[in-house]
């Protein structure tokens, strides 16, 4: 079988790495720390930095395609890669989504609504988008935020000093607080044949900026879900795409937004590993590797739950109920805020 090389080896490569041998083929992980959670899995395990030249160079010579689990690979270590081993999904997708700048810009130019945004540089362009777009609004790096960090809410003028000071000189975009009633999101992936398949959406609730449930059904109208599966593939097919994508929507009574596309599996995905009979991580590297995809039907309503930090606490606790999957991802200490696994509660089954 093939070798899969998977760039960053946390609980996503992780995850990958398992669909892969299932399918069997190996995996190589690429990733700067010694003990990520896909190195106890993975086939092989490169720790090296992304900087590292000879190191891609060899990685890239020892699988047969590179995908990733992150989007915020540097362009360089991409531009070596490329030249070796295909990479998937393609640059544009990750050139589009590593900056919410880039992303917004190519959303609309598909026609997509997002919430209303302006380039913030310095006090007086964020002063200058205040002024036109209103508070409440958000300051948000454009780049390398995830879980809500660099994000500073601005609800009055006094706000503004303080959300400039904390984006620390980065580039960042004002976007306008969207009034949604909930944020659903759609795992979405497409074939190298071009076979769109879409998941049913979820629904998310945050806590601190960082998901804590998806449950499944989500709370929509049959043309909300028509709308948002549409939309999605719509992404999908602009950008050429080969993979599973999250896109994160926001629901209003006046239609769908979208809020951000990332280029990977997605935490709001894990449901998709005992609701379907083929996950988001096998839909990943049947699509990576050219075959065709699962269906992505749903047999069950699930409740994803992180467990982050000292959630994992209650493990031994929520392992006694017999409708609860539990997936851990092997991480030594459970810091705040750190994702160290999640359960997936089987809530009913589908008729
Ligand atoms: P992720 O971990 O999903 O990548 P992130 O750090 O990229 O998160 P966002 O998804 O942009 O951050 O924002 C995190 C959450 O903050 C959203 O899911 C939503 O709840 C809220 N939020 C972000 N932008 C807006 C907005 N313009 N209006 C209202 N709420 C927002
Ligand atoms: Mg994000
Ligand atoms: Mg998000």
């Amino acid at each position: 079988g093939a070798r899969i090389g998977i760039l960053g080896g946390g609980q996503l490569g992780r995850m990958l790495s398992v669909a892969a041998a299932r399918l069997g083929f190996q995996t190589h992980i690429f990733d700067p720390s010694l003990t990520p959670p896909a190195g106890h899995v993975a086939d092989r395990h490169t720790t090296a930095a992304y900087e590292d030249a000879k190191a891609l160079k060899a990685f890239a010579a020892d699988v047969d395609v590179i995908t990733y689990e992150f989007e915020n690979i540097p362009t360089e270590a991409l531009d070596i890669l490329e030249t070796i081993r295909p990479i998937r999904p393609g640059r544009e997708a990750l050139r589009v989504s590593q900056d919410r700048l880039t992303e917004k810009s190519f959303l609309q130019g598909l026609g997509l609504r997002t919430a209303p945004y302006a380039d913030v540089t310095d006090m007086a362009s964020l002063e200058q988008a205040v002024a036109q777009i209103g508070t409440p609004a958000i300051l948000k790096t454009r780049r390398f935020g995830y879980d809500g960090k660099g994000q500073a809410r601005i609800n009055t003028a006094e706000d503004v000093a303080k959300a400039i000071a904390d984006m620390a000189g980065a580039p960042a975009i004002l976007e306008g607080f969207v009034d949604f009633s909930h944020e659903i999101s759609v795992i979405a992936a497409r074939g190298m044949d071009g076979q769109v398949a879409c998941y049913d959406p979820g629904e998310n609730v945050h806590r601190d900026g960082i998901l804590h449930t998806t449950t499944v059904p989500a709370r929509l109208s049959g043309s909300q879900r028509l709308d948002a599966v549409l939309l999605a593939g719509q992404v999908l097919n602009a950008l050429d795409y080969v993979g599973v994508m999250g896109v994160e929507l926001f629901v209003t009574s006046d239609g769908l937004i979208v809020n951000e596309i990332a280029p990977r599996v997605h935490n709001s995905g894990h449901w998709t590993q005992n609701g379907c009979t083929v996950d988001q991580f096998e839909q990943h590297i049947r699509a990576v590797v050219g075959w065709p995809l699962g269906e992505g039907e749903r047999f069950a309503d699930v409740v994803m739950e992180n467990l982050i930090g000292s959630d994992i606490a209650r493990v031994m606790q929520l392992s006694q109920d017999k409708h609860t999957a539990i997936h851990m991802y092997g991480k030594s200490e459970a810091k705040p805020g750190r994702k160290m696994g999640h359960i997936n509660r089987i809530t009913a089954h589908k008729a």
